[in-house]
């Protein structure tokens, strides 16, 4: 039998000895987790698997808190399938008897079945309900914790863990005391029934603001209130505006790629036009500009929030305010995260919302602070929003994502052959 099935029989039967040792472990199973195990399948490198915390069918946002109807990238990006034609979401779409032309962009839900499709069919070693704890670098390699009091050795890891899990979501101030049955937050999963017949309040004006707040619309919510500091909402996104060659992106000095993200920070995220449309002409729906949240008091059933511009009263508060990148908040890497370098270690004047992103190389490999004291994290890839101030978008968008898959496999395959 193929080694790697001896392998996840081992795993499945709770009996492996601690001796067999895997070369690249792959932590999570979206469209980049599973983009690169094919990746690296299609290059050779077949002594992989890939653990994903949620239940088959339940991973990655597309089935779950992606909220859009349709994709925000280009209906004919890549992503996963790289350069094969057969296996990209177009060929799996009209291959289910669907007419190419009839849309403009993926809607999300069969992105996400495609998804589903992909993996299966490529029979990538996927292990779901494997949540990884912790990282312990050992003599020979990294010991991967789930739960479960479960452990995999593997000679490589990457975290293809999505946007929410290198730091988590970014909560505001006046938020932070509040018991959490009053707020939710869009990457949360929420049951459509707890809008129906509710005040809502939206904090936040990017895509996923007007997603979630068509959607509370949708169910049943007689009214939702969008706050936003903002003085206007741009629908043009600042980084796709200035800078398009995500090729060159990680070759550009340091200074530079500071000031395209710092700009795009400030600039914030903008909903794309379809996201406008889709709330435009719902009568519910009300926008309040330069609105800034000063504190939050108790009412009735919900909550008063008291702002520069007046009080808005609510059942709920949905935070559409994005995630945030700290290292100090990954669990995984708790035992060491002292030892990795961070752009803020080699700018100092970097602005604040960008200091803590981890300086990766070339592969998307974690570096050390301090030269010599961890050369383990070499053997670490992060492929998620940590990567974002390194390497732009090309670990993180899906139509980015061949080239971002790329350099890491290059990376592994190099390391490898060097063992
Ligand atoms: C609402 C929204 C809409 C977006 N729309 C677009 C778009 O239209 N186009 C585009 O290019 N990009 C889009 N993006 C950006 C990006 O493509 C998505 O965030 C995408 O989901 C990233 O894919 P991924 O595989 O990196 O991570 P995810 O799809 O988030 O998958 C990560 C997986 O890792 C698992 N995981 C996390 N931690 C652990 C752990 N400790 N142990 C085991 N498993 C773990 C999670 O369960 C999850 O299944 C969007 C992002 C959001 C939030």
């Amino acid at each position: 039998m193929h080694f790697i099935f001896c392998i996840i029989l081992l795993l499945l039967e709770g009996t492996l000895t601690g001796k067999e040792s895997l070369d690249v472990v792959i932590i999570g199973a979206g469209h980049a987790g599973k983009g690169l195990c094919y990746a690296l399948q299609k290059e050779g490198i077949k002594n992989t698997a890939l653990f994903e915390a949620a239940q088959d069918g339940q991973e990655s946002i597309w089935l779950t808190t992606a909220r859009m109807n349709t994709l925000r990238s280009d209906k004919e990006c890549v992503g996963p399938a790289l350069s094969q034609s057969h296996l990209t979401f177009r060929a799996w779409y009209e291959s289910q008897g669907r007419l190419w032309e009839e849309i403009e962009k993926a809607p999300t839900h069969l992105w996400g079945e495609y998804l589903l499709w992909f993996g299966k069919t490529l029979n990538l070693p996927i292990f779901y309900e494997w949540k990884l704890l912790a990282i312990k670098p050992s003599q020979d390699g990294l010991d991967l914790i789930f739960d479960q009091n479960r452990t995999v050795h593997t000679k490589k890891v990457i975290l293809a863990t999505g946007r929410d899990s290198f730091g988590g979501i970014s909560i505001p101030l006046p938020v932070k005391d509040l018991p959490k049955t009053f707020w939710y937050h869009t990457s949360e999963r929420i049951n459509s029934a707890l809008f129906r017949d509710k005040k809502i309040c939206v904090l936040g004006s990017g895509a996923s603001g007007f997603d979630i707040a068509a959607t509370a619309i949708e169910s049943g919510s007689y009214h939702v209130d969008m706050l936003s500091r903002r003085e206007e909402v741009k629908t043009a996104n600042y980084l796709f505006l200035h800078f398009k060659n995500w090729i060159q992106y990680f070759d550009l000095p340091d200074e530079e790629k500071v000031w395209l993200l710092h700009k795009a920070f400030q600039h914030g995220f903008c909903p794309p036009p379809d996201a406008l449309k889709r709330v435009a002409f719902y009568p519910q729906f009300h926008l309040h500009l330069k609105t800034v949240i000063q504190y939050i008091s108790p009412f009735e059933q919900g909550l008063i929030l008291h702002t520069n511009q007046g009080n808005f009263t609510t059942d709920y508060l949905i935070l559409a305010t994005g995630f945030q990148c700290n290292p100090f908040f990954v669990p995984q890497i708790s035992g060491f995260v002292e030892a990795i370098l961070l752009w803020k270690d080699v700018i100092v004047d970097i602005p604040s919302e960008l200091a803590l992103f981890p300086y990766l190389g070339k592969s998307f490999e974690f570096m050390e602070r301090t030269p010599g004291s961890a050369p383990f994290l070499k053997d670490i890839y992060c492929f998620n929003y940590g990567s974002y101030l390194s390497h732009g978008n090309t670990g993180i968008d899906i139509d980015q994502f061949p080239i971002g898959a790329q350099r890491i496999v290059e990376g592994i395959k190099k390391e490898l052959h060097k063992q």
